[in-house]
């Protein structure tokens, strides 16, 4: 069974593939991770996508499409949680043409959906250590405000989680989430869970949601 994890930035995917990896085996398939990991491997493909994540932008769909198509092969039997793509229209069409290749198909599209106000609120109180890259937030505070509870310096807050930036990221986010959202309806995949409720409560939602695949 493969699952898809659609949301706004800050809904907690993240959190909730490494659930799915724990409680259910799920293998997670993370963009933002591998794109970080190949870069600092040094991969030919990292010293391609560097720079680009370095300067903010965002990477190709087609570059992140072949990451995402050499992981499948990698991981080819296995079940899958994608976390971060496909996140617009035409990721979704470029990772069909994958799935084709590779013979796999996407059984769950779950949808974490969490209102602006709670995005911002969230994303406004991640703090990262500049030395460890460590990541607090709302449900992991740091022991001292504002202090990294290994390396104890001081914590600093990411330019994109602004208020202003987070909101602008959040009104990208509507935008292309949008037509992705329907185009998963239509299949008859889509699940929702509401993305505003406490960790426990999410984890719960989804369990719910993957009993009642099991069911079909
Ligand atoms: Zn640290």
């Amino acid at each position: 069974m493969n699952i898809v994890l659609l949301g706004p930035p800050g809904t907690g995917k993240g959190t909730i593939a490494q659930f799915l990896h724990r409680e259910y085996g799920f293998e997670q398939l993370s963009t933002g991770d591998l794109l970080r990991k190949e870069a600092a491997a040094g991969t030919p493909f990292g010293k391609q996508v560097e720079p680009i994540m370095k300067s903010g932008a965002l990477v190709s769909n087609e570059l992140v499409a072949e990451i995402v198509a050499s992981n499948l092969a990698r991981l080819k039997g296995k079940s899958l949680v994608l976390d971060g793509f496909p996140r617009n229209m035409e990721q979704a069409e470029l990772f069909e043409k994958i799935m084709r290749v590779h013979q796999v198909k996407i059984d769950l599209a779950l949808n974490v959906d969490s209102s602006r106000e709670t995005v911002v609120r969230r994303l406004s109180a991640r703090r990262q250590c500049p030395k460890c890259n460590k990541v607090y937030g709302e449900n992991i505070p740091p022991r001292k405000p504002g202090v990294c509870d290994a390396c104890g310096v001081p914590l600093f807050q990411r330019a994109d989680d602004q208020p202003e930036v987070i909101e602008k990221r959040f009104s990208i986010y509507l935008e292309s989430a949008k037509p992705l959202l329907a185009y998963y309806q239509g299949q008859g995949i889509l699940k929702n869970v509401d993305g505003n409720q406490s960790v426990e409560s999410v984890f719960q939602q989804v369990s719910a949601v993957l009993g009642q695949q099991k069911g079909l």
